[in-house]
């Protein structure tokens, strides 16, 4: 039998996974010891030994096979939290096409003290309280709950989906499943976007389990993250409610995994291994024997499809929970028909006159333009040239009236006085960014009290959660901004919601750009009429016919959901098929455009008969800080080719030379 080496990590974090070692396996743990297992060996000088994990085997060794030490024994006993994380990691690499340096990175915390003044800011990130009370559930409520129980602890599992409208208290609902796995002795991770991380939402789970919560944030520093998951691995906390780097926490028993608003696309990561935290969670359950529970208004297509194969369970709550509150109704505009008939504001005459009632009635107003970074840009009214980022092939963004930012690459100037490309001193700022729509508001209703969110007010630390609490307590009539104020907040004060543009995120170069717009008009149609007074939402557009936003309107998730699958089976895009995008990058452009060339030959040659091979084309943005991307598209029914053919080109790629300089990427959907 060939000789077979484990690569062996002494002391588990995130700075440590260059300092590998390698050990030869000897013939009696052959078969034995597995990734993740914890072994015995030989370290440093003398005879002394230490323990670590395994986090790789084969068959071949970098160093002199002679000097290679041998592993001394496994360590047995429970499998231990670190055991998990790094089976997890090897899962990640083998799923997303990583190298196991960056998914132990990503798994692993970094290891950093916590300095005492700190420890303070953790504790006060949950406040102090106490532990109160229960709402009664409803049947539904009741029913989701029950299923759970049952089912909980046994082999019958499936991960269950909560189909549920907004405000028909999935809340409520969670907290009640995590009460019953804690009551066991095992513990939770409760997955939230990013976004909804706020006291309001942190504030509804304390209030219930208190002391037991730990919350990781993005705006935690290392040393705090750290100090988090130690809790966590002490078994001080319980529950740990964070974004999507939150499935990393090192709890021994996992009972149950809870992912809010599973469509959001913060879910996916951005950089490799580009993982979905929906497929890293079930794996995560599947090793630990945990439940999964997603919770969603507007589920991916992903997972509805899997409901509706029988896969994930799927339980419905259509009914809003609040005493008195009922889904809002929704009107759409046609922008089209205001233009005609000689209004050119971005307030239709319907939604200006719902505003004006709201203030005299003193109810609050959310106005949402549906864009990130729609922002106001430079052009040249002689030659019509717009001002562009030298580095990157997008647009300079206007901030504030004299600065022109990359929001690529950061680079910033001052506002010019002539144009770059003709020297015309008539340079005109255009667009119609919320800064603008906040000045088209104050124009119109200049008694109105406006607060603005997006990116440029929340940038400050606690940016976010002093404007929505200040929203809240009725300091403001109207409340407008981008996505980020749609989403999960509870505002029982709003009657009105306004989408000023539903239509803007319909034209994003991507095909999830429809599922976007109908999950985005449905979160903003839900902000409105959370109390006891009904709530209207307007929507404007300028394609009042498309079937995103006539099934938004309608609130009809099915007769979307049924539309815009056959939308991706005729094209083969995701979840029909399965896709792989090959993102290669490089200073060198002639190089990347004759190695794309190639690997795109290459693999129409061996696995073009079954796959459908689409490019190489140049990224959305081709050029970001002077290095240019191209993509490649594969596409394919069975996941496991895809995995075949991503191996296979990374095996090409690190045989040839010229490949160092530039840098590959896979994101699989
Ligand atoms: P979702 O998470 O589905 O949007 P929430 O859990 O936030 O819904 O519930 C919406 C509102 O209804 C909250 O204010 C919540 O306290 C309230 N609520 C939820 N369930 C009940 C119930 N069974 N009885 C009374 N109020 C409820
Ligand atoms: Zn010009
Ligand atoms: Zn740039």
């Amino acid at each position: 039998m060939a000789e077979q080496y484990a690569s062996v990590i002494i002391d588990i974090s995130h700075e440590n996974v260059d300092r590998i070692f390698q050990y030869r396996l000897p013939p009696e743990l052959l078969g034995e010891v597995r990734i993740g297992s914890q072994v015995c060996v030989p370290f440093g000088s003398g005879n002394r030994t230490r323990k670590g994990y395994v986090v790789d085997i084969g068959p071949t060794v970098d160093y002199d096979p002679e000097k290679v030490k041998t592993v001394i024994s496994l360590v047995t006993g429970s499998v231990t939290a670190d055991s998990r994380l790094l089976e997890l990691a090897w899962w990640m690499k083998e799923r997303y096409g990583s190298t196991m340096n960056q998914a132990l990175r990503t798994v692993l915390p970094v290891k950093k003290q916590v300095r005492a003044r700190n420890k303070q800011v953790v504790k006060s990130l949950v406040g102090a309280g106490t532990a109160q009370g229960r709402v009664i559930l409803n049947d539904q409520q009741r029913r989701a709950v029950d299923r759970f129980c049952q089912t909980f602890g046994t082999p019958e599992q499936k991960p269950m989906l909560l189909y549920g409208i907004t405000g028909s208290g999935k809340t409520e609902v969670y907290m009640e499943m995590i009460q019953h796995v804690l009551d066991r002795g095992r513990q939770v991770i409760v997955l939230i976007p990013e976004i909804s991380l706020t006291y309001q939402t942190v504030m509804r789970f304390y209030r219930r389990f208190g002391e037991r919560i730990s919350v990781m944030h993005s705006r935690l520093s290392a040393g705090e993250r750290w100090d988090q998951f130690e809790r966590a691995r002490r078994g001080e906390t319980q529950v740990m409610i964070g974004a999507r780097s939150a499935l990393f926490t090192p709890f021994s028993d996992l009972g149950l995994i809870v992912m809010d608003e599973e469509h959001e696309g913060a879910y996916k990561s951005e950089t490799t291994p580009r993982y979905h935290a929906r497929e890293v969670a079930e794996q995560l359950c599947r090793m630990h024997g945990a439940a999964f529970v997603m919770g969603s208004a507007t589920p991916s297509l992903e997972a509805y499809r899997l409901a509706e194969e029988g896969i994930y369970e799927r339980m419905v709550l259509d009914r809003r929970a609040g005493a008195g509150s009922a889904p809002a109704s929704v009107e759409i505009v046609d922008l089209r028909r205001e233009m005609e008939e000689g209004n050119r504001s971005m307030f239709s005459r319907r939604l200006k006159e719902l505003i004006a009632d709201r203030l005299d009635r003193g109810e609050q107003t959310v106005l949402f333009l549906n864009r990130r970074g729609y922002s106001s840009f430079v052009s040249c009214r002689s030659c019509g040239e717009a001002i562009k980022c030298p580095h990157c092939d997008v647009t300079l963004t206007l901030h504030g009236r004299d600065r022109l930012v990359c929001h690529y690459c950061g680079y910033a100037v001052p506002m010019p006085k002539h144009c770059p490309s003709c020297g015309s001193p008539y340079l005109a700022g255009f667009g119609t960014g919320t800064q603008k729509l906040e000045e088209a508001a104050k124009a119109l209703f200049p008694q109105a009290r406006i607060l603005r969110m997006d990116l440029d007010t929340t940038s400050r630390k606690g940016g976010h959660e002093a404007i929505l609490s200040a929203f809240s307590k009725g300091e403001a009539d109207i409340l407008l901004g981008t996505q980020m104020i749609v989403k999960g907040h509870d505002f029982p004060g709003v009657t009105l919601v306004g989408v000023l543009a539903a239509d803007l995120s319909l034209y994003a170069p991507d095909y999830r750009s429809a599922e976007r717009t109908f999950q985005l008009l449905v979160q903003a149609a839900g902000r409105a009429g959370r109390g006891r007074k009904p709530g209207t939402a307007v929507i404007q557009t300028y394609v009042p016919d498309h079937y995103s936003i006539q099934a938004a309107a309608r609130q009809d998730y099915e007769a979307f959901y049924r539309q815009e699958m056959g939308f991706r089976r005729l094209m083969g895009y995701p979840p029909a098929c399965h896709m792989l995008s090959i993102q290669a990058a490089g200073k060198d452009e002639e190089l990347l455009v004759h190695i794309m060339d190639a690997v795109s030959r290459a693999v129409q040659a061996r696995f073009g008969a079954e796959t459908a091979v689409i490019g190489p084309v140049p990224a959305p943005v081709y050029k970001v800080n002077d290095i240019y991307r191209k993509i490649l598209y594969l596409k394919q029914e069975n996941y496991d080719i895809l995995i075949k053919i991503q191996k296979y080109v990374q095996n090409r790629w690190d045989e040839t030379e010229s490949c160092r300089r530039l840098t590959i990427q896979y994101d699989f959907s």
